[in-house]
């Protein structure tokens, strides 16, 4: 396994980190949840084979991702790995689902039901989950960075960090305000333009902030590339699958710390392990040769592309909540990939949060910021039909 500094932390991650959004599941008619003895193995397997960064969420898998990585980890393995957890604003604002009298009590009584979830006494990086634009001035205005000083200062948590979702403008912004453990952030050599984009990247390293990758092959399109693009691939003088070509991008940059992937087999888990095992897996491992065949592959990508949205959240913010960029990279990623699975799921958390297609009146007031002239409130019409129903 390669190993990678961990900012000004003073950690030493792995190269790999495993993700727990995507553990294994039994699903019967509408109902689905973990099949913990499987996920306990994978995870067992992960720590002891050198893997010792876990990334979970307090909402993952129905509020029980916390609690299979807590008991996976019992009996000797939690002290030898870190892990990483989140609580997005959404869950702390939401005064009637939550167990406190206000905002910053609901953050509290999260956070301690994260710990009796995940038997520990403090969790290594406690992250906002998911800002963007939609949220930013909230988590401003009521003062939650304060609120995880204080868990820091009582030993709760070691360090405080935030992942992101949204356009390059927004996460300079947020990772310049504050002096961050870790930040983390979508990247795949799709999105290179996108989200917090290839710039942010290097501003991060710029600033010696530890910088986390998520959706590496994104939600696992990328393993199934189409035939255009595999032929690409097969053109190549080394055989890789595709899953390699899409982790070697970002091994690339010196600046990452750890990428994370959500690995829901064994097989899977045990094949990422295999390729950031190999010594070449490190920073500077593209040549200029395979940098080429990526921008091609990526091309090849963005010409399957349906609705014409670049991301750039000049639409933002809506008043009803509507996180519209979001909504179509899903519905592109669901064109694009030739599979809507993934984004279905991605979707239901982000209609959760009260950011879905749903909550639009028509009021028509995006439409006239958009720069690409989309007919947004249509677009998301369409976009809501073919995303919704995903069961968790
Ligand atoms: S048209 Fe819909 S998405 Fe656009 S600003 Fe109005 S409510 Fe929001
Ligand atoms: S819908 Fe238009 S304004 Fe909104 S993010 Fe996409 S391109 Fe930008």
């Amino acid at each position: 396994m390669q190993y990678r500094s961990y900012g000004s932390l003073g950690y030493e991650v792995s190269l790999f980190g495993m993700g727990c959004m995507r553990l294994p599941r039994i699903v019967r008619g509408d109902h689905a949840e973990v099949d913990r003895e499987k996920a306990y193995e994978m995870i067992r397997y992960a720590a002891d084979h050198g893997v010792n960064y876990f990334d979970t969420a307090y909402g993952y898998h129905n509020l029980t991702s916390e609690e299979v990585l807590g008991e996976a980890l019992e009996g000797g393995r939690r002290e030898k790995v870190k892990i990483a957890t989140k609580q997005p604003f959404g869950t702390m604002a939401d005064l009637k689902t939550g167990s406190g009298k206000n905002i910053l009590d609901n953050a509290r009584r999260n956070l301690e039901a994260t710990l009796k979830k995940l038997r520990t006494s403090y969790i290594d990086v406690y992250l906002i989950h998911n800002i963007g634009a939609y949220c930013w001035e909230d988590v401003k205005k009521n003062k939650i960075i304060e609120e995880y000083e204080k868990f820091r200062s009582e030993g709760l948590i070691r360090a405080i960090a935030f992942s992101y979702h949204g356009g390059y403008d927004c996460f300079r912004e947020v990772l310049d305000f504050y002096d961050w453990g870790m930040c983390q952030i979508q990247q795949n050599f799709v999105d290179v333009e996108r989200e917090a984009t290839e710039e942010g990247i290097r501003h991060a390293g710029r600033k010696g902030c530890a910088l986390v990758i998520m959706e590496p092959i994104r939600g696992g399109n990328l393993a199934f590339p189409p035939s255009q693009v595999k032929a690409i691939y097969d053109g190549y003088k080394l055989k890789r699958s595709a899953v390699e070509w899409a982790f070697r991008h970002l091994v690339n940059y010196s600046e990452v710390s750890t990428i994370l992937s959500g690995v829901s087999t064994m097989e899977q888990l045990k094949e990422d392990i295999e390729i950031f095992s190999k010594p070449d897996m490190v920073a500077g491992c593209l040549s200029e040769e395979e940098k080429a065949i990526l921008a091609k592959v990526r091309a090849q990508y963005e010409s399957l592309r349906s609705i014409p949205c670049t991301g750039c959240e000049y639409c933002l913010p809506c008043p009803q909540g509507v996180n519209i960029p979001q909504v179509f990279g899903k519905y592109n990623d669901g064109v694009m990939f030739g599979t809507f699975e993934p984004a279905r799921r991605s979707y239901m958390f982000q209609t959760r949060g009260r950011q879905d297609a749903s909550l639009c009146v028509e009021c028509k007031a995006c439409e006239k910021k958009c720069p690409q002239h989309i007919e947004i409130v249509k677009e998301l019409k369409t976009a809501h039909e073919k995303l919704k129903g995903w069961v968790e």
